[in-house]
């Protein structure tokens, strides 16, 4: 039995770094200290309790977190700091000797971290709680709020795939999830709150239902029935696992918007097969056509990942022409980063920092070609657009299905409603497009 009676009138700040599934599980941290009886700070106001979700997606997050620890540090003085998340579950070590820090949770330990916070009292070093990879089991359900209108709803956590760059599987382990009831009940409570849009979050969620004997599908097929939730988005989900029969589900759902988010990480087959992904380009540029075949106004954001080790020039330049005949809407590019333990290392050619920049600006240029005539070819199209929360005195902005932000001016009671907006040219900063509420 945990004594809350030492959490009653304390305040607690929360820094979240990396992905959604690192937002969504703060959130839920956040409610757990918040039935305990800690109160979430003010802005300015000094915290009993700081708690810091880590990212170790690349040295440079690692290099963040750490900055963001000590920054905490000196604003909280003498409060009570708890680092959880990838980072601390990967360098336990590295992070409890940074100072003030008092706990580092891994995993398997950030939700039940009420039982390690004891009577609150500093520690003279940080103390460190972490289980062995094969320990990490359990399944913390999270379904956060990001703001007035969105909501992420964690669905499956870890990794089985072992891609040779990527050291997630080490830091969240074996793929698991919840049941679909679980999620069901989970998206009714956000609808009863008032959340009108739910995002599917996880590390692989098209892996979803391995835990449990469910799919992916059964889930989508479920979600789609809960009364109250006008729009899910699939975030992030492997080529692989994306199968016809969901994107037919979805180009007939109400409810499961037109709008996609496929890693692709490389357009070349041979750094594909470096990378140990499991699919070459012949089957993404199927799912492409597929998703657009019964969905021509889809919106389709892909990731991609350059200067990976043994992207030659030439496998780059392959990559390049598959991914710009590709009808997709939006490419989000990330610079490859070594991550220790990781099975890349082993690969002789190493690109140097100058050219991966020159390929990523290549793509990055490719990126907003493909956007800006995504969005242009739906100028003057009448669409219904979820607006979100605004700040007094600036424009509201909202989505359309296929996920066009639109620019419309402020009106605070449309906030966290459906309008239907016809929509105008670019606005000033060519972030969105004008809308006129009709
Ligand atoms: S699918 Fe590959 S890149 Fe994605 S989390 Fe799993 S191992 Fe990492």
């Amino acid at each position: 039995m945990i004594d809350t009676t030492v959490f009653q009138d304390k305040t607690a700040v929360y820094y979240t770094l990396g992905c959604k599934l690192n937002f969504s599980e703060t959130s839920t941290i956040g409610k757990i200290l918040r039935e305990a009886g800690v109160r979430t700070s003010r802005k300015g106001e000094k915290a009993d309790i700081c708690v810091v979700n880590t990212c170790s997606v690349t040295e440079m997050a690692d290099k963040k977190c750490r900055q963001a620890i000590n920054r905490l540090v000196k604003q909280h003085p003498g409060a009570f700091v708890v680092v959880t998340g990838c980072y601390a579950q990967l360098k336990p070590g590295d992070v409890s000797k940074i100072d003030g820090v008092d706990l580092v949770l891994g995993a398997e330990q950030k939700s039940d971290l009420l039982h390690y916070l004891g009577n609150l009292q500093k520690h003279q070093e940080g103390e460190a709680h972490t289980s062995a990879l094969k320990d990490i089991r359990s399944f913390a359900p999270s379904c956060s709020r990001g703001d007035r209108t969105r909501f992420f709803l964690k669905v499956q956590d870890g990794c089985d795939y072992y891609c040779s760059y990527c050291t997630i599987p080490l830091a969240r382990g074996r793929s698991r999830n919840g049941t679909v009831a679980s999620m069901v009940e989970q998206a009714r409570t956000a609808a009863a709150e008032g959340g009108k849009e739910i995002v599917l979050t996880g590390v692989n969620i098209g892996d979803f239902g391995k835990s449990t004997g469910e799919t992916f599908f059964d889930l989508v097929k479920a979600l789609d029935e809960v009364e109250g939730i006008e729009r899910y988005r699939i975030s992030s989900i492997e080529p692989n696992l994306l199968t016809d029969e969901i994107i037919e589900f979805v180009s007939r759902s109400r409810r499961f918007m037109p709008h996609f988010h496929i890693p692709l990480q490389s357009g070349s087959d041979d750094v594909l097969a470096l990378m140990r992904r499991r699919y070459d380009t012949a089957l993404f540029a199927s799912k492409i056509s597929r998703i657009k075949e019964v969905m021509p106004d889809a919106f389709i954001g892909v990731d991609v990942i350059v200067g990976t080790r043994g992207e030659t020039e030439e496998f780059f330049e392959n990559a390049y022409r598959f991914i710009e005949s590709l009808d997709i809407t939006q490419l989000h590019v990330f610079s490859y980063s070594e991550r220790p333990g990781t099975q890349a290392l082993k690969i002789d050619h190493v690109v140097t920092p100058d050219e991966k920049h020159k390929r990523s600006q290549r793509l990055l240029a490719l990126s907003e070609e493909k956007t800006k005539a995504f969005y242009t070819r739906h100028i003057g199209q009448t669409m219904s657009v979820l607006m979100e929360k605004s700040k007094p005195g600036t424009p509201m902005h909202g989505f359309t299905a296929n996920y066009i932000r639109v620019e419309v001016e402020n009106e605070p009671s449309l906030d966290n409603q459906l309008v239907t907006v016809r929509l105008g040219e670019w606005n000033e900063d060519e972030t969105a497009l004008k809308g006129t509420i009709l």
